[in-house]
């Protein structure tokens, strides 16, 4: 069993080198996953002096190890966001992370990015009435106010979307879908090169200098200075910032993917492969890949670390329960990674103390990751287009984490306990 991802079979992220430019940047990106290089690209384009740091290689974080899976659910729903917002600045910010949808796709179409984008849909299956009964209240809320091609579809009519038995229906979309994230993180990094971005990696940022004209950041090789710096580190940021490391916290996330399959089994499964996401607390995630030939799921799968074949087995198990007919089915590979939130649950776009970050897409970041890079680089350059409804939303802390998310298995129990009881 191999325990790098699976998509880094066709995609393998790469070291792009460290050459540091001998001038002044115009702007310094620390993070080279989705937000840092399409952030990148908006500024190379605009004729931007851009550098980005990447500690590993571009794509190395989330953004290569992710389950692909293009959405727009925000966690607090459209109702949890008018009832904390109002209506008008609620709905404003959904049609935020429906505009990211948008913006991947064409994205992608600008830049001929070759990443088996595929808009067949998603399915949010309902693993208990109540569960179901919720969806249902945001979906008539986001029916109310806003136009999204979905649909709630009840416990006998779902034979389309997912072969799994036992679900209480749950929520069609038509507009979203999956893509190939190594293969997006690798075009995306071509794309910001050849706008003329200098990409170093592996080299990690050590620490900020402020200079009279801009900032300095220090690494191994020597100081890089820049007259505008954005953090896109996300899960992976550590104690590099401070501001953030207090605000945004790292949750693991793991992935299998099976041995190769017969395509008439995974089609069976995926009638009209959408990407499937269940509702349980402590959820799962699974999809066809790309080529039709495998599964892969991702979840959390042990409340503390634990080796590799332990996360495996425990995934494959629920992958069982979820397809019986994948009993026989050995697993391939297995991998895992940082997803970031904060404990608003939300994506965070805006400016501290002069540095600008964009990050915690809460495991939604596929779309709006991309989206938030290319608003964070207008924010930059001071284009009023760079505005966003997330602007000024609080990014708080809290004073029992200081950096280290010790509450994390705690909450874990406590979700497991409530999916087990259904409560
Ligand atoms: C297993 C898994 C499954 C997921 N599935 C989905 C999904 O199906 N759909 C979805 O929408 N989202 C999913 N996500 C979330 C999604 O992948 C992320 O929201 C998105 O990739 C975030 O991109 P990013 O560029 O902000 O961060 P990342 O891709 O994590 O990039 C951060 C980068 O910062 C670098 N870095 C950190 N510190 C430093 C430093 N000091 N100096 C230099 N570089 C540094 C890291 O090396 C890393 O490459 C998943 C995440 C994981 C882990």
């Amino acid at each position: 069993m191999k325990t790098e991802p699976f998509w880094w079979e066709a995609a393998k992220p790469s070291p792009t080198g460290v050459a540091l430019p001998d001038s002044v940047s115009d702007v310094l990106i620390i993070g080279g996953g989705y937000t840092g290089l399409s952030a990148a690209l908006t500024l190379a384009k605009k004729g931007q002096a851009v550098t980005v740091l990447d500690a590993e290689m571009p794509g190395f974080g989330a953004s290569g190890r992710n389950g692909g899976m293009i959405g727009n659910l925000l966690k607090p729903g459209l109702s949890g966001l008018i009832e904390s917002y109002g209506t008008d600045r609620g709905c404003a910010i959904y049609k935020e992370a429906l505009a990211s949808v948008d913006f991947i796709k064409s994205r992608i179409a600008e830049e001929g990015i070759d990443c088996d984008l595929s808009l067949t849909g998603r399915f949010y299956p309902a693993v208990l009435e109540k569960h179901y009964r919720a969806m249902n209240n945001d979906f008539e809320v986001r029916q109310k106010y806003l136009d999204i091609p979905e649909e709630m579809v009840g416990p006998g009519d779902y034979a389309e979307d997912v072969d799994s038995p036992g679900y209480k229906g749950g929520l069609r979309q038509h507009h979203t879908g999956g893509l190939h994230p190594a293969k997006y993180v690798t075009g995306l990094t071509k794309a910001a090169i050849r706008a003329g971005a200098r990409i170093i990696a592996p080299l990690r940022a050590e620490e900020i200098i402020r200079k009279p004209a801009g900032f300095a950041v220090r690494t191994a090789q020597g100081e890089l200075t820049a007259r505008a710096l954005l953090i896109a580190t996300n899960g992976y940021g550590g104690g590099f910032f401070p501001f953030l490391q207090k605000r945004v916290f790292p949750v693991g996330s793991t992935m299998i993917a099976t041995e190769e399959l017969s395509e008439n089994l995974v089609a069976s499964l995926f009638p009209t492969k959408r990407m499937i996401t269940d509702t349980r607390k402590m959820l799962s995630y699974y999809r066809p890949s790309p080529d039709g030939r495998r599964v892969l799921l991702g979840a959390r799968p042990n409340v503390f670390p634990a080796p590799p074949e332990v996360q495996a087995r425990s995934l494959k198990k629920t992958l069982d329960s979820i397809f019986p007919a994948l009993r026989q089915a050995s697993v391939s590979h297995v991998w895992s990674g940082n997803v970031a939130y904060d404990f608003a649950a939300m994506p965070t776009i805006g400016k501290h103390d002069g540095i600008f970050y964009a990050m915690g897409y809460c495991g939604s970041g596929v779309a709006m990751s991309g989206y938030f890079g290319h608003k964070a680089a207008l924010k930059i350059l001071g284009d009023p287009d760079g505005e966003t409804a997330f602007d000024d939303l609080p990014l708080e802390d809290r004073f029992y984490y200081n950096g280290r998310p010790w509450f994390l298995p705690v909450a874990m129990i406590g979700y497991r306990v409530r999916d087990y009881f259904g409560f």
